[in-house]
């Protein structure tokens, strides 16, 4: 079983989604530097109001922000028991660092997931996109709608859109993929860990093959 585990890929392209069932299969922890600094906005802890700018006009929070999160979060018990990185690292600085780091602790990465997806869907699912306000989960106004309207099946908070979910703040975003993130593709390619995913079919399919590869 592969436990150490980054998933790659445009906004979009499904890795939240599939990082929510992945963990609840097998029990991994999900990290998602996206969602970690929605809650440290929502919650206007410092770094929340360092961050909120970057985050809002869909730009990359700067490398060493980032960075000085990567001890707290991979903790020794978590770097053992296994986890699975959503939207980090988005950088080649914070790829580098990432393999530094796991190759110190001795525990390199096990397989990186990279989930391509054609931009016009990309659009579709992100302005139709809706989480919920507490636990993040995600929803789609018409693709994956909740049981009872505008609240959450998990946790029964409100839903609400993303704020750089406009579709203005959208093509910005994927800009800064195509130029800073999906150079990271070849990085893990060339390091033998990358394996590629159809991130345009349907959820359940991209788990059934996620599922798969983990499980090899
Ligand atoms: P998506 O993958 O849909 O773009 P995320 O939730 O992963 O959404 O990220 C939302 C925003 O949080 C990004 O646009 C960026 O501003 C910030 N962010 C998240 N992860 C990183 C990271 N590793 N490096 C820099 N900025 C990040």
């Amino acid at each position: 079983m592969r436990r150490r585990i980054v998933l790659l890929g445009p906004p979009g392209s499904g890795k939240g989604t599939l990082a929510q069932m992945l963990e609840e299969k097998f029990e991994l922890e999900h990290l998602s530097t996206g969602q970690w600094f929605r809650n440290e906005i929502r919650e206007e802890t410092e770094l929340g109001k360092r961050v909120v700018e970057y985050v809002a006009r869909g730009e990359l929070v700067p490398d060493e922000l980032v960075l000085g999160l990567l001890e707290h979060w991979l903790t020794p018990e978590l770097i053992q028991h296994g986890f699975m990185f959503d939207g980090f690292p988005r950088t080649r600085a914070q790829a580098e660092a990432l393999d530094k780091f796991c190759a110190h602790k001795m525990a390199p990465l096990d397989v990186v997931l990279f989930l391509s997806c054609p931009e016009d869907l990309i659009i579709s699912r992100i302005t139709g996109r809706r989480v919920c306000s507490s636990c993040g989960k995600n929803y789609h106004v018409r693709a994956l709608s909740p049981r009872s309207p505008g609240i959450c099946d998990l946790c029964g908070s409100p839903l609400i859109q993303r704020l750089d979910d406009t579709e203005a703040v959208v093509r910005d975003r994927l800009e800064f993929y195509r130029e800073v993130t999906e150079p990271l593709v070849d990085y893990y390619r060339d390091s033998g860990k990358l394996v590629s995913l159809n991130g345009a079919q349907g959820p359940e399919a991209a788990f059934r093959d996620a599922a798969q590869v983990l499980a090899s």
